[in-house]
């Protein structure tokens, strides 16, 4: 099943989009399913998970951290995070250069639907929260992430991810190396491709619910 489905998302979304198996409600033996059918990307979004899952996946798979980061969190998991798809606080990129281990790819979170239950910066703090982080030498900023409202409306979707993907290009005028877009998830991933997505998360529809 994981296999087939794997296949089908990437069918669907081609070369350029990276595919993120978000394993979060996943023993580590699905795990291990998703990494034998080719899977590469996988995505946690708690300590306690990506600790296990890296652990358990051997070393040319690349474990994303997608959910919240505090702080206070950032030592315990350092030595093996290399994607963040969720800065937002300067509290955490202070101690990731702190640790000053390697480079930790990064994606700015940004609420582009302007939820309040949401996480991640409002559009417009975005730009100047990217020069505070600008002489940092172990976070770089790749990208931007967003998560669309869970709702049928599309055209809300559509607005999300256009949104997003027009915040990039304003500020890769000043920041050229922000390049990449963490954006689709089982729901919403082929409007997220069509905007423009380089990463996308998929939980259910990869490794089923
Ligand atoms: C759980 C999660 C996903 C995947 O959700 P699905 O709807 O199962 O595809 C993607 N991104 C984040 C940040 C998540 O927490």
């Amino acid at each position: 099943m994981i296999k087939e489905n794997y296949e089908q998302v990437k069918n669907e979304t081609g070369d350029g989009v990276k595919i993120i198996a978000v394993t979060k409600y996943h023993t580590v033996e699905e795990t291990l399913k998703a990494y034998a059918a080719g899977v590469r990307h996988f995505g946690e979004n708690r300590i306690e998970g990506f600790i296990e899952k890296r652990a358990a996946l051997p070393d040319d798979a690349e474990v994303h951290f997608i959910g919240t980061m505090q702080s206070r969190k950032v030592k315990e998991v350092i030595g093996d995070l290399h994607y963040l798809h969720s800065l937002e606080r300067e509290s955490v990129a202070k101690k990731i250069e702190q640790a000053g281990q390697h480079v930790v790819n990064c994606f700015i979170q940004v609420n582009v639907s302007d939820e309040a239950s949401k996480h991640g910066l409002k559009p417009e703090e975005v730009e100047a929260f990217i020069g505070k982080l600008k002489d940092y030498k172990y976070v770089k900023v790749i990208g931007l992430m967003t998560m669309a409202p869970n709702t049928e409306d599309s055209s809300i979707i559509e607005n999300t991810f256009k949104g997003l993907r027009a915040l990039r290009d304003e500020i890769a005028v000043n920041y050229p190396e922000v390049t990449e877009l963490s954006m689709g998830m089982s729901n919403d991933y082929p409007i997220a491709v069509q905007y423009g997505a380089t990463y996308i998360r998929i939980g259910s529809k990869i490794m089923g619910s």
